[in-house]
């Protein structure tokens, strides 16, 4: 392979391609990925590697007695395993020359813009020395409800950040399959173009999503990042030489075909569900203005209709509709003390200017 036609990528490997039928971290596919990745190097892209893995390589550590709670056993599988895997990585990568970090977060890490920032600087400084960051959720502390849903969600929130030409989602699976007419041999989608199609189309309600990080939530995750300019491919991780071939500009699993970028305070606002401090809820009226595609409008406190919890200016908030359905989040210009006070009057300043503004689909 001599030329990429990526720059910059996040490649995410699930725990299904990496682990074994026992359970436990296969080393022979691990050394293929790694290979991969070095090649992918070698011809100057930059990665970023999230790696699934972790409470993986704990089973095969540790056995707990069955009465240990699931927080407590999710803890001791990941905090012990997590080593086991970034050591096979850096063994594995160390042998080819490469040198790799390991950088661990939690959602609550993304709610704060400078602490957000300062990630950023992090993977930043990594890629400019020539290191692999080898990214996992800090499983041991994320026990809240601020956790990641899935490592899918973790990784769109660094491919998004580090603003790459690519998410590749390595899953055991060989992509979207098009389950809507019921066939035998459902045929793989190869390309959605989310300004004229959605994946929606070919799901079918209840057959589609295999429960945590299924393929439900990949879909999603791809609408949202190929909206915000980043192309998503969601491929199988076991099929050999499937990086340089994605690469390579091959037309191999489902790519959701990336729109025009957009500006990076947006990106981060867009996943802030459950980061938010309060919410408002909006009128009918205000929600087809925000929508209005002719014209970028910010969110006025005439449409206001009432203010949920306690923010203060710079805090993100969610914003509801009439039904009280979340239909987007923004950062707020003022207080919920100070909406309270100007509710549903008119003339009065932005509670969250366009910019700062991010609504779902
Ligand atoms: N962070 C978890 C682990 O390393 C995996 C979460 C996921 O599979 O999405 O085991």
């Amino acid at each position: 392979m001599n030329e990429a036609i990526y720059r910059k990528v996040v490649v995410k490997v699930g725990t299904n391609v990496i682990t074994n039928d026992r359970g436990e971290l296969d080393l022979q596919i691990l050394d293929l990925l790694v290979r991969q990745l070095t090649e992918l190097r070698r011809i100057g892209v930059e990665i970023l590697l999230v790696s699934s893995g972790a409470v993986g390589a704990g089973r095969s550590l540790v056995r707990l007695p069955a009465n240990v709670s699931p927080v407590a056993s999710r803890q001791v599988l990941s905090s012990t395993g997590q080593i086991r895997l970034i050591n096979t990585y850096a063994d594995l990568f160390g042998q080819k020359g490469i040198t790799i970090a390991q950088i661990l977060v939690t959602k609550s890490d993304f709610r704060d813009r400078l602490h957000y920032l300062n990630i950023r600087t992090c993977l930043a400084s990594l890629l400019e020395h020539d290191i692999i960051p080898v990214i996992n959720e800090n499983d041991a502390v994320s026990v809240t409800e601020l956790m990641f849903t899935d490592n899918d969600e973790l990784s769109g929130m660094i491919a998004s950040m580090m603003q790459v030409d690519a998410y590749i989602i390595l899953s055991h699976v060989d992509g979207l399959f098009d389950l809507s007419l019921d066939k035998k041999s459902p045929a793989l989608i190869s390309r959605i173009d989310i300004a004229t199609e959605h994946f929606h189309q070919y799901i079918k309600p209840g057959k589609s999503d295999f429960g945590r990080g299924g393929m439900l939530t990949k879909c999603h995750i791809a609408h949202k990042l190929a909206r915000f300019g980043i192309t998503v491919h969601i491929a199988n991780g076991r099929t050999p030489g499937i990086l340089p071939d994605i690469l390579g500009g091959k037309e191999v699993g489902t790519t959701f075909v990336a729109q025009k970028p957009v500006h990076g305070r947006k990106r981060w606002i867009a996943h802030s569900e459950g980061l938010e401090k309060g919410a408002v809820a909006i009128n009918a009226g205000a929600e087809s203005a925000l929508r209005s595609s002719a014209r970028a409008n910010s969110l006025l406190p005439v449409g206001i209709e009432s203010v949920i919890g306690t923010f203060f200016k710079g805090d993100i908030i969610k914003i509801c509709s009439e039904n009280g359905n979340a239909i987007g989040y923004g950062m707020a210009q003022y207080s919920s003390e100070q909406t309270k006070k100007l509710l549903g009057k008119k003339g009065e300043k932005p509670l969250i200017h366009y910019d700062y503004l991010y609504l779902e689909v």
